[in-house]
């Protein structure tokens, strides 16, 4: 075959497919929106794990109507201008291509309302077809609803697993993106059932009630902050904050394991590891702490523009961070625990 330049469709369905997954890859992408967007309560419901029916509904600062057709192509963003900005990105979006993604790969439809807007502007985009935005009532902020996803990928949906376990997937995201934002209020609906809400008081033990039950939040215990020392010359480098379980507290997989940097969930082999080496000798082999962490680095020392679904980072100094963690961790078990079952650490 000669070269040639890939149809606009055929982009469109190749880049999804870093971005889009799965349904919860959908509603991590719309939750990030709704709290880019300044929202103070995020619902979310799905049906059938996502596959029939995915809706994210928040009340932010709404996308004017306008706008609402820029806002589902590719690289159309309102976060970021210059490449320069990565360096200091407060949102979580960037790249401009979820809700272009989302579109190319599911039937997609947007209502906004932005606060001081009279009504609300609804787009609806089918097979990668924009019809023309239509006026409607609607309360201020957004709701996006997705249906189908991956009707026209077959490969894409014979990947997908059981209703149950892609809803699994999505109640952990929305755990994390609630645990990421405790002054945000967060509902979990799935199949009419709602298995997940906090009350967005801004307390971080009261959102991992709400995330994990009282039962996991009775045997957790906020981190002490580490004596302060005025003349580390690191100090302000690396913060670590959170909630971690009492080493009674034990689960037989990393499933309750949330480590936020910056307010992002990500995924980490080492800063897990560091978590773990802090329970050692406490936890049987085989068995895994429950953890909340909320890391803080300064942005620059951060690259979160790694991969496209950005749950890699790149720590300038990740040792820094290896250890803060562990010194956070190991320092708050030992104030907890009887001075004998811990052995001294170095
Ligand atoms: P990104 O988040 O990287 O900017 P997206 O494709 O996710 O890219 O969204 C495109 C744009 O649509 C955003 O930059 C924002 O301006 C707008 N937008 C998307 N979702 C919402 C929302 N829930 N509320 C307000 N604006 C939104
Ligand atoms: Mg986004």
């Amino acid at each position: 075959m000669p070269i040639r330049l890939l149809d606009e469709d055929t982009i469109g369905k190749i880049a999804a497919g870093e971005v889009i997954e799965r349904p919860a890859s959908v509603v991590k992408e719309l939750v990030e929106n709704a709290l880019d967007a300044g929202a103070r309560s995020v619902r979310v419901e799905i049906r059938a794990g996502g596959r029939e029916l995915i809706r994210v509904s928040d009340d932010g600062h709404g996308i004017p109507a306008e706008e609402l057709p820029l806002a589902i192509q590719r690289h159309a963003t309102s976060k970021v201008t210059r490449f320069d900005d990565l360096a200091r990105l407060t949102s979580y979006g960037f790249r401009g291509e979820a809700l272009a993604s989302i579109a190319a790969v599911a039937e997609l439809r947007i209502v906004s309302r932005p606060p001081d807007s009279p009504h609300a502007a609804s787009l609806v985009s089918r097979n990668g077809r924009v019809e023309p935005p239509t006026t409607v009532p609607a309360a201020p902020g957004t709701t996006v609803t997705v249906r189908d996803l991956f009707a026209h990928v077959p490969a894409r949906r014979a990947f997908l697993r059981q209703d149950h376990t892609e809803a699994a997937y999505v109640q952990r995201v929305v755990q994390a993106c609630a645990l990421a934002a405790p002054e945000v209020r967060f509902e979990l609906v799935s199949d009419g059932r709602t298995v997940l809400a906090t009350d967005g008081s801004g307390d971080l033990g009261n959102t991992i009630v709400g995330v994990f039950g009282p039962d996991i939040a009775a045997e957790m215990v906020p981190i002490v902050p580490p004596a302060d020392d005025e003349h580390d010359p690191e100090r302000p480098a690396v913060t670590v904050s959170g909630y971690v379980g009492l080493p009674t507290l034990t689960r037989g997989n990393r499933q309750h394991i949330i480590l936020l940097v910056n307010r992002r969930w990500i995924e980490s082999r080492s800063l897990t590891f560091a978590l773990e080496q802090a329970y050692h000798s406490l936890i049987m082999v085989g068995r895994f702490p429950v953890a909340v962490l909320h890391i803080t680095v300064a942005p620059e020392r951060l690259d979160v523009n790694v991969h496209p679904t950005k749950r890699e980072v790149r720590f300038s100094d990740e040792r820094l961070v290896f250890a803060a963690i562990q010194r956070a961790v190991r320092g708050t078990l030992t104030q907890h625990t009887p001075a004998q079952t811990i052995p001294s650490f170095t």
